[in-house]
């Protein structure tokens, strides 16, 4: 079976995962995830860089600093994972989905505007497939109504929208390094801080709520619980993971570019005979190959393309379900306008295998040559 995903690792993690181990330091905050935060501030800019159990508690994180409360509004995409809503739903808020656009299936900018009120507190731009939402649209009109910008990047790392690494764009920013994203550490993500503003609070929020980071900096003469928080930080063993993948990311994506660019090369033909679409990349955008995909006539296309696949032993998947349609998405949220192109291509869309490593013993050419015969016999 051709998986459709398979977690890439660099041979570096266990010799760091060693050196945690023997350092003795096993909690958060030690060596390897100052490390791990000092990558993720020279690669992306930002102002701080904190690393999380997940994009999830990241996205968590944020709502807790933008000070979400019941009734508040907060406009994304219906097209996204359940965390982008969750973690607001989570304060009380009501998540209003807004429609995607049909060239990268991002958060279309120019419906937004029509679904902020006066309850609308933040926007979350979804990066899909690592390719950038148009950031100075959606931070223009959020300077327009005084709305944060939490962008969810979970798909993004070393990715860029007008050279500006996503994620590091917005007042806050969230990564993913769970095992199905570009870099990973099983489960794992980072909130990146871009306004100052939230830093202190950021870092009291992730420690219990106390001023422990600034304790041990020794700002503070006494450790103590000063605001509301949990626990948002993973310990050193998965930093320690994290960094040995981290100082391969420029190995990682250029081996899934290739990968990516022998998909859409292949595909060239299928799209100018109107069989499927290929993804688009804007020409400001730089992606980082986290997906490739394929947009299809039909749901019945697509559930016999998966089945085609299937049988050749070779996994393509579709992907989300919009949350607006989902069950809790109908309780807890509400649709800003039309969502017609979102239930249209999510229809639509299969996703592909792509992982490092695709390319050796012909895999990613079987995958090729599956997706050719279906659309030849059909
Ligand atoms: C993967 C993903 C998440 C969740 O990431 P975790 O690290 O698993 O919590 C959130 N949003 C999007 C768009 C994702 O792709």
């Amino acid at each position: 079976m051709i998986p459709f995903n398979k977690p890439y690792m660099t041979g570096k993690e266990l010799w760091y995962i060693s050196q945690a181990h023997h350092r003795g330091m096993l909690a958060g905050d030690g060596h390897f995830t100052r490390r791990c935060h000092a990558w993720l501030e020279a690669q992306t800019g930002c102002h701080r860089a904190l690393l999380t159990h997940s994009c999830t508690a990241a996205l968590e994180m944020a709502a807790l600093l933008a000070d979400i409360e019941p009734g508040d509004e907060v406009i994304m995409p219906s097209y996204t994972f359940v965390s982008t809503a969750n973690a607001f739903v989570l304060r009380g808020a009501v998540p209003v989905f807004v429609d995607i656009r049909p060239d990268t299936l991002n958060l279309d900018e120019t419906r937004i505007e029509a679904a902020v009120t006066a309850r609308t507190r933040a926007i979350v731009p979804v990066h899909y497939a690592g390719v950038g939402c148009e950031m100075d649209t959606i931070m223009a009109i959020a300077r327009r109504h005084d709305l944060l910008v939490i962008e969810d990047a979970a798909q993004g790392v070393m990715a860029a929208y007008k050279g500006r690494p996503l994620g590091a764009i917005g007042d806050l920013g969230c990564l993913s390094f769970h095992e199905t994203k570009n870099l990973i550490s099983g489960e794992g993500g980072a909130l990146l801080v871009n306004a100052g503003r939230f830093a202190e609070r950021a870092e009291i929020i992730r420690e219990k709520g106390t001023n422990r980071s600034q304790f041990f900096r020794g700002m503070v003469d006494k450790y103590t619980w000063v605001d509301a928080g949990s626990s948002y930080l993973p310990g050193e063993l998965i930093a320690a993971f994290l960094l040995a993948q981290m100082e391969e990311a420029e190995a990682i994506t250029a081996a899934r570019l290739a990968l990516w660019d022998n998909y859409h090369a292949a595909f060239a033909g299928l799209e100018a005979q109107g069989r499927a679409r290929r993804p688009v990349i804007p020409a400001d955008c730089r992606h980082n190959a986290h997906m490739y995909y394929l947009l299809v006539a039909d749901l019945a296309e697509r559930t016999a393309l998966i089945a085609h696949l299937k049988a050749r032993g070779i996994l393509a998947v579709f992907h989300y379900v919009p949350l607006h349609s989902a069950p809790a998405g109908r309780r807890y949220g509400r649709a800003g306008g039309d969502l017609a192109v979102t239930a249209d291509l999510s229809d639509r869309l299969v996703r592909l295998p792509l992982w490092v490593g695709l390319d050796q013993d012909g895999a990613q050419q079987q995958v090729i040559d599956g997706v050719t015969e279906f659309f030849a016999k059909s």
